[in-house]
């Protein structure tokens, strides 16, 4: 496939596309077999684009006012969920700082006591890793079945 272009195609889409070419590119439209055809497909493509546009269906006002109620309330949404979330861990953070600060050293002292438990005892690592586990996979489990159905 040869593909001679002519310096002059860029021009004649720009004509094209504004629906006039002057008679200087006309002329050379006339003489470059590249622009011709060219102008040939490029006209027809623009001829199907301007009657897809003149033949769309224009919605009706009802239509359009209530696409945008229904964005509207869309972003609300969007926007009490992101405020929600923001005072969700707004409220988690303090909330640890205050069990911290109010029970920290009780539970340090029974942290430390469970770490030992668990040292002594492996079927008990092994009970509280299972259960761990399970609370995590749980929810994830619950949420890709939510998300699947
Ligand atoms: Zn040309």
């Amino acid at each position: 496939m040869s593909a001679v272009r002519c310096p002059l195609e860029d021009e004649l889409l720009d004509a094209l596309g504004r629906g006039y070419v002057n008679a200087e590119l006309a002329a050379h439209v006339a003489g470059c077999s590249s622009c011709s055809e060219l102008q040939l497909v490029a006209g027809a493509l623009l001829y199907e684009h301007a009657t897809a546009v003149s033949e769309a269906p224009m919605p009706t006002a009802g239509t359009v006012w209530w696409r945008m109620q229904i964005r509207h309330r869309h972003e609300v949404q969007a926007a009490a969920r992101r405020s929600l979330f923001v005072g969700q861990a707004a409220t988690l953070v303090i909330s640890l700082i205050l069990v911290g600060a109010f029970f920290g050293v009780e539970l340090t002292v029974g942290l430390r006591e469970i770490v030992a438990a668990v040292r002594l005892s492996t079927p008990l690592m092994v009970t509280v890793g299972a259960w761990l586990l399970l609370l995590l996979v749980a929810p994830i489990a619950g949420y890709v079945a939510i998300r699947q159905k």
